[in-house]
């Protein structure tokens, strides 16, 4: 079993998750006979720089083998592999974007890294998107012909793990989830089958793979519905200290379903500094109608003293690149957790409130983090002819007053790990009776943003959770992955009283 220093680092981290080898040594001889030169081995090139294009120092965890393949057919060849070794654990790593450990790298087990699976085509009305792409090659290749796709804000982020979660893009707001603007995943089941998910032919597992990620199958390619684009207007602008209760109040307004903008996405955020010890209260903001904007962002736009201005009107690509040149610069540990609640005058204020006073003490504790704590707006929810899963009513109007928070540590010592997850737990804790105390919580997790601790397929309510665990029990009815992919929110965990009955 190959155990280097990082490795034994992070098991400090998963206890028992290291206790035992998760692949056995011939899985990845099986795979290496089946895929030859996609399979890579620690310290090779091709190993280690896969390891290390994990955006966030937790995730690189080592695994035995990492398999690069180039086509769905290797994708189902490396599922015909596993499935027959029956014991060995896998991972299916997108962009590689989801904080959670474990979650898209496993140690000792065989990595599917997907981002060589990446081809972007536009074919007729949609645009074909390799699984293993980054939103920056998608809008890199269709902005010249002036359209654009439902998708991610920062170009850095992978497709995969985005789409499967839901997916809040610059026009949520106006046109919904991006998942809901998928017309068909190409999908390989547990049987190592590649088959096609839409409106017309499998819509069960259509409906099922728009929230619940890898609980089905290894997607492959994504068809996109595509439409025209102009110019956005948006961009990040960062406040004096002073300025907070303003851009809360702010936000707050824009959340009030009396001014309602569609063109209107974004999110404000107030961070902390642990070393300066200084808050920089910060909106990322977009008009997708740029020809009438700032429209509802005024009331953020207006607000002084800033201390940078990036606003401006540019093309989508642009916004896209420039947003990852910020993020491309963080390489530290990142962990976050999330929760939703409708707006009130007051509760976003009340939350940011408490943060802000709590998080100079977790400061204390754990000198040198930063935090940040960001409010986004929910997306519009889909038409009743083509659901996704997240349990919204189909009268309901989420996009209004509907808002989830992200609350976010970043730091460099590893060993704070443990005791960060239990402080952003608490924080959650802490937001949730604020908004429970006002009757404004909502039950809704938002899986890309949840912590592992958290609940999010649960969140999407009975009805919708038994669907899942239907849709599963169909297309996988060995539970092949639920079994041998530990990593992901799981339909069924061994510690569920229902597992045993499903199984
Ligand atoms: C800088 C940054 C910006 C973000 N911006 C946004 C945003 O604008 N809007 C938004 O909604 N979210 C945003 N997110 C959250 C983002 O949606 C999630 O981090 C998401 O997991 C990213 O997808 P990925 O492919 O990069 O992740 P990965 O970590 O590679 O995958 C996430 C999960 O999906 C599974 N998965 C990946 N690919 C496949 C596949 N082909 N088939 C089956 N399962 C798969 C993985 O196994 C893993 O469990 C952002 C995150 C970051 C870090």
């Amino acid at each position: 079993m190959h155990l280097s220093t990082r490795s034994l680092l992070t098991s400090l981290f998963l206890g028992v998750a290291v206790a035992y080898s998760n692949v056995s040594e011939s899985t990845c001889e099986h795979l290496s006979k089946a895929l030859g030169d996609e399979v890579f081995y620690p310290e090779s090139p091709a190993y280690n720089a896969s390891i290390t294009s994990y955006p966030f120092i937790q995730l690189r965890l080592e695994p035995a083998c990492v398999l690069k393949p180039e086509s769905a057919e290797d994708v189902s060849k490396a599922v015909k592999v596993l499935r027959k070794s029956r014991k060995s654990k896998f991972a299916v790593r997108g962009g590689g974007h989801n904080a959670n450990v474990g979650y898209n790298n496993i140690i000792d087990g065989a990595t599917i890294d997907m981002r060589n699976v990446s081809k972007v085509e536009i074919v007729g009305d949609v645009v074909q998107v390799g699984a293993g792409a980054i939103w920056q090659q998608v809008y890199d290749e269709i902005s010249p012909h002036n359209i654009s796709v439902m998708g991610g804000r920062i170009g850095v982020v992978g497709v995969g793990g985005f789409l499967t979660g839901g997916g809040i893009s610059f026009f949520s707001p106006e046109l919904g989830w991006s998942c809901d603007y998928v017309q068909n995943f190409q999908i390989v089941l547990a049987t190592g089958e590649i088959v096609n998910a839409n409106a017309t032919s499998k819509p069960e597992l259509f409906a099922a793979l728009k929230g619940g990620q890898s609980n089905f199958g290894i997607v492959t390619r994504f068809d996109l519905k595509h439409f025209p684009v102009g110019n956005l207007w948006g961009g990040r602008v960062a406040f004096a200290p002073t300025a907070d209760n303003d851009l809360i109040e702010a936000f707050t307004n824009l959340k009030n379903p009396d001014n309602f903008d569609p063109y209107a996405a974004g999110w404000v955020t107030n961070r902390y500094n642990g070393t300066a010890k200084t808050f920089t209260p910060t909106a990322i903001i977009w008009y997708t109608k740029a020809e009438s904007a700032p429209g509802a962002w005024k009331n953020v736009s207006d607000i002084e003293p800033k201390v940078m201005n990036g606003l401006t009107t540019a093309p989508l690509v642009d916004f896209a690149r420039n947003a990852s040149m910020v993020v491309k610069t963080q390489q530290t540990n990142t962990i976050w957790a999330t929760t939703t609640f409708r707006m009130t005058p007051t509760l976003a204020h009340s939350i940011h409130k408490k943060w802000k006073a709590l998080i100079p003490k977790v400061a204390e504790t754990y000198p040198g983090i930063v935090s940040e704590l960001t409010f986004q707006s929910l997306a519009k929810v889909p038409d009743a002819a083509t659901p996704n899963s997240f349990g919204f009513s189909a009268d309901s109007h989420p996009e209004k007053d509907g808002v989830f928070l992200q609350i976010i540590f970043y730091f460099m010592d590893a060993s704070y790990l443990p005791g960060l997850e239990s402080a952003l737990a608490d924080f959650i804790n802490i937001f949730d009776n604020l908004s429970e105390a006002e009757g404004a919580k909502s039950k809704f997790v938002y899986l890309n943003f949840a912590a592992a601790f958290q609940e999010p397929l649960k969140s999407y309510g009975e009805s919708e959770l038994w669907k899942l665990r239907r849709t599963s029990k169909k297309y996988d009815p060995e539970g092949f992955f639920q079994r041998q992919l530990p990593g992901g929110f799981k339909l069924f965990n061994e510690t569920d009283e229902h597992y045993h009955h499903w199984w």
